[in-house]
């Protein structure tokens, strides 16, 4: 199985990634733990140009790099995961692109399909969905450049992309309560899932 958790930064994402690896492997299953942008060197590349800003670097390059580093993260990490029959558990997937790299131009829909021909389908995508405020004040750091009213903005902008997303995996997840009401809400969803 394939869990992807989503949403604008300041939801919890980690957090919540971390207790639901922790919470699979008590009860017995064999997870993988990934993360987008990987630590490869598309990965690093990508870190580099979000702490420091894009400089040279094009929207249209931006938006490959994040192709390529997925690329080599479904080869090398999510297939062998997955034709092992391991759950794996990745914070950000495709739909950050589709939503983030969408929020700067691109068509999201396109870019779900660039993806989807690539990279595999998740079996649920759980959409981490709050107040823009309350994710506001849990960022500490953003794009190099950006106002925090830039920075309100474009976020907007991808959490309505995000909240666009349809389809019978994608679930959303209210982010707002208190660490344990939202993992509850998660196994909730993942139990569903794995039938567990
Ligand atoms: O917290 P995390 O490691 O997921 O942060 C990654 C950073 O990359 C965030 O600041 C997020 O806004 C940004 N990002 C992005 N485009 C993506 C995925 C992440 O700008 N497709
Ligand atoms: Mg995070």
């Amino acid at each position: 199985y394939l869990v992807a958790l989503e949403g604008i930064d300041g939801t919890g994402k980690t957090t919540q990634w971390t207790l639901l690896a922790d919470y699979l492997e008590e009860r017995g299953l064999p997870v993988v733990r990934l993360r987008e942008p990987t630590q490869g060197v598309w990965g690093q590349k990508i870190r580099k140009i979000l702490s420091e800003g894009r400089g040279e670097t094009s929207a249209e390059e931006e938006l490959q790099w994040f192709l390529n580093d997925r690329k080599e993260d479904v080869e090398q990490n999510i297939q062998p995961a997955l034709n092992a029959n391991k759950v794996v558990v990745i914070d950000r997937y495709y739909y950050s692109t589709a939503a983030y790299q969408g929020a700067l131009g691109f068509d999201p829909e396109q870019i779900c399909a660039v993806n989807e021909a690539f990279a595999p389908r998740p079996d649920r995508v759980l959409i981490f969905h709050g107040s823009l405020e309350k994710s506001l004040e849990r960022i500490e750091t953003g794009r190099d450049g950006f106002s925090s009213f830039e920075k309100k903005d474009y976020l907007k902008n991808v959490q309505d992309i995000f909240s666009s997303f349809k389809g019978v995996h994608i679930r959303r997840i209210d982010s707002d309560g208190t660490v344990a009401n939202v993992h509850r809400q998660v196994v909730a969803e993942v139990d569903d899932l794995l039938g567990i």
